[in-house]
């Protein structure tokens, strides 16, 4: 659990980029990217980033690592979402971001019913969404196409959904989804396309890794 609860600024800033952990104050000018754009530790702010060899070893692992970190997920489980991915039809690199990206903590956080991923996490874990009306605590649940996912009724004035939805941070609602933000429901229209996932990964070089 630590890396996953541990300080999130201190993840991007290792990444060299922002990876929208903490919602709004991702948004901010202390957000830690903005204010100390250099790796954690002791000697960060005078270590230089690594600069690496385009497709090599390092840059695969990084690469990993950071797609973990934006989806919040463990090595196992992401392993085996790639695994299944390898056995599905289409291009294994934007399957296995469409898998993620059906996650429903992702959607969740997609249809702006959570600031950031990790919220998405632990209001799903705590039973405040359905999937076509039954009640669904799992994060991990794959979302089909045709699904509505909803805020469940009794969950509809949870302070941290209603100051999600007001925000106005958060940019276009991706065309794959469909929100109404009356009746705090959506729907999945289509499985996005790799050009409709804004993530900015490589998801690439993560198939290189794991395909050794
Ligand atoms: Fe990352 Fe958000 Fe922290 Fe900025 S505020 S460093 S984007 S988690």
């Amino acid at each position: 659990m630590s890396t996953l609860n541990g300080a999130k600024c201190k993840l991007c800033r290792r990444e060299g980029m922002k990876l929208m952990l903490k919602g709004e104050r991702c948004y901010l000018d202390k957000c830690a990217i903005e204010t100390r754009n250099y790796a954690p530790g002791q000697h960060g702010a005078n270590a230089r980033r690594k600069k690496m060899v385009g497709g090599s070893y390092s840059e695969q692992m990084r690469e990993k690592q950071k797609i973990k970190r934006i989806y919040g997920m463990r090595e196992t489980q992401f392993r085996n979402f790639f695994v299944k991915a390898t056995q599905m039809k289409g291009v294994t690199g934007e399957v296995f971001l469409q898998l993620l990206e059906r996650r429903l903590d992702n959607i969740v956080y997609r249809m702006g019913f959570a600031p950031s991923r990790v919220t998405a996490r632990q209001l799903v874990r705590h039973g405040h969404f359905s999937v076509n009306g039954k009640k669904v605590d799992v994060p991990s649940y794959q979302v089909n196409v045709g699904d509505s996912v909803s805020v469940c009724e009794k969950s509809k004035k949870v302070e941290i959904v209603q100051s999600a939805l007001k925000s106005a941070r958060r940019g276009t609602m991706p065309d794959w989804l469909n929100v109404d933000k009356v009746n705090l429901t959506g729907s999945i229209v289509s499985l996005p396309l790799r050009d409709q996932i804004s993530t900015p990964v490589n998801e690439q070089l993560v198939v290189e890794l794991y395909s050794k």
